[in-house]
């Protein structure tokens, strides 16, 4: 396995690890450069029989800061950078292959799973003899329309503010506000577009293509696709953490586990709201100010985890007198509203926590299945890459969700995000709706199973691991997607 340099794709390959693992069938061997396995190592239990495998890699090479092995560490725009840099990896990803075959005494493995912009593993698949699948960590319609988006730039062809999708009219329209800030400004020949339009035909290589999403409640994404590429493909999801695997990841929150269980449990049941953005994502200083007010007004207690805004250092230390409103820090502390969370949280823990109600968030996929898995409502802000079409499925098609602004700048006043704070959580018929849906109804249509025990729930997702037996039995054909 061999996921992209970044937390929001290593997160799901990990679990879905974890899922296969569980079952004493495979050995697995997860690949990637030698920061990224060390943060790993600390989220392995000791018996884990996962084998890490390093992928020699130096930032400097690429143009990015020294020392720079993930997106979560760098500035946004330099994903450009790590992206040309994966192409780097080939040579080295050819040797681990064959290595791996000839210590095993030319016994070959069994799949080779990669990154959906690793498509370029294909080849050296093809010429181990080897199954070879994507594994997107994403939804279907998400990627759908990202993918549309970047292949015929349609909002460059029109004066309009909203346009169809001109291979994937099925997603209805798109506004011109829920564009990427690269997107804006793509014209076939900028270097986002090279390199994505690069990245993604390779996809008509690959043996097939794993999506974490549920077929159910997104069907047309993976419709899509396999339109696109006459490859398999498959729903898998949801493949997410479990609290176990986080608890295990301590080391790397900016927040004790134990001293937010503590705060939440003085909060009454299903009365908090949850704010991130995720692991790369900010908002412009003047919309943090906002955001601040508004949970401050809205009279809601609340976890935030906070990074720096758009124009920092992303690694700088926390500054809430410069990023935050006069006093806020100091009110929310003693009137134990809020709870700040510098740059990192252990979201899974929190969202499982019975004091939780609703998740503030940039809907990446991640985000989205762990909040619905705890049978959270979401309140959407989508910032950069498919988290526009992420809300636009959540609000449009399955009805968990209310946006509540739209990317890292725009200007949303506090007043406008306290409404929509209260739309969600003061019983309004809309907002139970929400949590009606995202709750019971849902679960049971996805037939996710949670157990609630000692530590809190645990969900897995018995598609990944029935999927990779039932491969394992299997001629596979290209025309065989079911
Ligand atoms: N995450 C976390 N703590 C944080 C922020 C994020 O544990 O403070 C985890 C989150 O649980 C999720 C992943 O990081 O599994 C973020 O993935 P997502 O697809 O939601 O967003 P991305 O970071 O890729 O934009």
């Amino acid at each position: 396995m061999f996921p992209f340099l970044a937390q929001g794709h290593i997160i799901p390959f990990l679990a879905l690890a974890f899922q296969l693992e569980k079952t004493n069938k495979y050995t697995i061997t997860f690949v990637n450069t030698k920061k990224n396995l060390q943060k790993l190592t600390s989220s392995l239990p000791l018996n884990s029989s996962i084998n890490l495998l390093e992928i020699p890699f130096n930032s400097l090479d690429h143009n990015l800061p020294p020392d720079t092995e993930n997106s979560d560490s760098i500035p946004y725009n330099l994903i450009l950078n790590l992206l040309q840099a994966s192409l780097s990896f080939k040579p080295y990803f050819r040797k681990l292959v064959s290595d791996l075959v000839g210590e095993r005494n030319g016994q070959k493995p069994l799949y080779i799973i990669t990154d959906m912009f690793f498509g370029w593993c294909a080849e050296i698949a093809q010429e181990f003899g080897v199954f070879h699948a994507l594994f997107v960590g994403g939804a279907g319609f998400g990627f759908a329309c990202f993918y549309s988006l970047w292949l015929n730039l349609p909002h460059q062809n029109t004066d309009s503010d909203e346009f169809l999708l001109p291979d994937f009219p099925e997603a209805s329209k798109i506004h011109a506000t829920q564009l990427s800030e690269f997107l804006k400004v793509a014209d076939g020949t900028d270097s986002f577009s090279m390199i994505l339009k690069k990245l993604m035909s390779l996809w008509f290589n690959v043996d097939g293509i794993l999506f974490n999403t549920v077929e159910e409640l997104d069907h047309l994404g993976p419709t899509y696709f396999r339109r696109k590429f006459g490859r398999p493909v498959w729903a898998i999801g949801p493949v997410i953490s479990s609290n176990k695997s986080q608890a295990r990841e301590q080391t790397h929150f900016g927040i004790s586990l134990e001293m937010c269980k503590n705060w939440l449990d003085t909060k009454p049941c299903s009365s908090v709201v949850y704010v991130s953005f995720g692991s790369m994502n900010t908002i412009a200083s003047s919309q943090m100010m906002e955001l601040a007010l508004a949970l401050e007004a809205s009279g809601k207690y609340f976890i935030w985890v906070v990074r720096p805004p758009l124009g920092f250092d992303i690694n700088s230390e926390f500054k809430g007198n410069e990023w935050l409103p006069e006093g806020f820090e100091e009110r929310i502390k003693i009137s134990k509203q809020g709870l700040l969370v510098h740059s990192r949280a252990p979201q899974v823990d929190i969202l499982s926590h019975k004091s939780v109600s609703a998740f503030l968030s940039h809907c990446g996929w991640n985000s989205v299945l762990e909040s619905l898995s705890h049978g959270l409502p979401i309140m959407g802000w989508p910032m950069a890459a498919e988290q526009f079409y992420n809300v636009k499925l959540l609000e449009e098609e399955i009805g968990v969700c209310v946006e509540v602004a739209r990317g890292k700048s725009c200007v949303v006043k506090h007043q406008e995000i306290v409404a929509k704070i209260e739309l969600v959580m003061n019983g309004t018929e809309k907002g139970k709706e929400m949590k009606r849906k995202a709750s019971s109804g849902l679960q049971q249509k996805l037939r996710w199973r949670r157990t609630i025990g000692g530590g809190g729930g645990e969900i897995k997702s018995e598609k990944a691991v029935a999927l990779f037996e039932k491969l394992e039995h299997e001629e596979l054909k290209p025309d065989s997607a079911s």
